[in-house]
């Protein structure tokens, strides 16, 4: 057994089923430590600075995870009654349990993303709230990049300098849920400060594919950030000796980034052999970053669940997310020919019915 893949298993479910490497395992068990809540922990305080050089943002707070940094920038962001604008497909709207009408009493207003994982600037425009006394306040749009459900879609330098113009000029906030925002920036080849350099927070995963065990970093201005750290004690999340966690995500954010392209690479390696498989149908066609979705044709037999098993039994992990579709994501504990031994695994497994 070794710690990189304890069951020998090829886990595609997702990226957070990453292993932190034998450099993070000795960071941790050496890194200096102290009180966080007082500000007093060298090793936090020495990855929020790295956070905030690598994405060009003023100040940053290390939070337990991406759920609870999203959750912090709502409520730093919004007053009671706002309006956030979001995607019909995004993590804010679908997988945090409601978390910003819990925790920041407001409403979000969900968008249906186009084909490229966007939410068109007009759509955006054309529901930012006017001043009616009947309406709720229009105070903040949130974009998701990568763009998880959308396909691990990635949005453009473009696109995010268009979202943060418009929020300027209607004076929304703009935060940007970049739990994967290392993806796109290295899929895109540019920094991920360029990609979020018209927003005013974002928060970015540690725990996913640049491996860390635990947490996620939620950057933006200084008082942004201080709103933030109260949002972040307020909902429990102030840790104390997490020095501990933070020397992972020091190594992480040093030596994992660049790596990012590997794991695209094992991704697009994955469509081609896919594509190649009656009854399989790429949904988007690409595979855009690490994650890889199909659908099994209507006309076959099989469904989600009885692949799933019958994957399973070989060792081979998919996430099925849906009664006939799948998500496939690539990660650090993969290799190319894990990659080919799951092509194979799927080719036999849907031939034999
Ligand atoms: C995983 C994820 C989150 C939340 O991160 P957790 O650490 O699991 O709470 C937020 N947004 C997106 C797009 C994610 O994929």
């Amino acid at each position: 057994m070794s710690f990189d893949n304890p069951m020998e298993i090829i886990d595609l479910r997702s990226d957070t089923v990453t292993q932190p490497t034998p450099e993070m395992r000795e960071a941790m068990a050496s890194a200096v430590v102290g009180d966080d809540v007082y500000g007093e922990d060298p090793t936090i305080n020495e990855l929020e600075a790295l956070a905030c050089r690598m994405t060009g943002m003023e100040a940053s707070v290390f939070v337990a995870s991406g759920t609870m940094g999203n959750a912090c920038a709502i409520m730093a962001h919004t007053q009671r009654g706002d309006e956030v604008i979001c995607g019909q497909r995004s993590h804010v709207f679908l997988n945090e349990q409601g978390g910003a009408a819990v925790h920041s009493a407001v409403q979000l207003n969900g968008l249906r993303e186009n084909a490229a994982g966007e939410l068109p600037l007009d759509d955006i425009a054309a529901n930012i709230r006017t001043e009616d006394e009947h309406h709720p306040i229009s105070s903040l749009i949130c974009i998701e990049n990568t763009h998880n459900v959308c396909g691990g879609l990635l949005l453009s330098v473009e696109y995010m300098q268009g979202v943060g113009e418009l929020a300027k000029r209607h004076d929304l906030r703009f935060h940007v849920d970049g739990a994967r925002i290392f993806n796109a920036a290295v899929a895109l080849n540019v920094s991920a400060e360029a990609l979020v350099a018209a927003a005013d927070s974002l928060t970015f995963c540690l725990s996913k594919g640049l491996s860390a065990p635990v947490g996620s970093v939620l950057c933006g201005d200084v008082e942004f950030i201080r709103r933030a750290r109260r949002a972040r004690k307020l909902l429990g999340g102030g840790m104390r000796q997490a020095g501990v966690l933070a020397a992972a995500g020091i190594v992480a954010l040093n030596g994992m980034v660049e790596r990012l392209s590997d794991d695209h690479a094992n991704a697009r390696q994955l469509v081609e052999g896919l594509v190649a498989i009656d009854g399989i149908q790429l949904n988007p066609p690409g595979g855009a970053t690490n994650m890889v979705y199909f659908d099994l044709d209507a006309s076959i037999q099989r469904n989600a669940a009885s692949l799933y098993d019958a994957l399973a039994l070989q060792d081979v992990l998919l996430d099925p997310v849906g009664p006939r579709r799948f998500r496939a994501v690539t990660h650090h504990g993969i290799d190319a020919a894990m990659v080919d031994r799951v092509i194979g695994a799927v080719r036999e497994t849907m031939s034999s019915g």
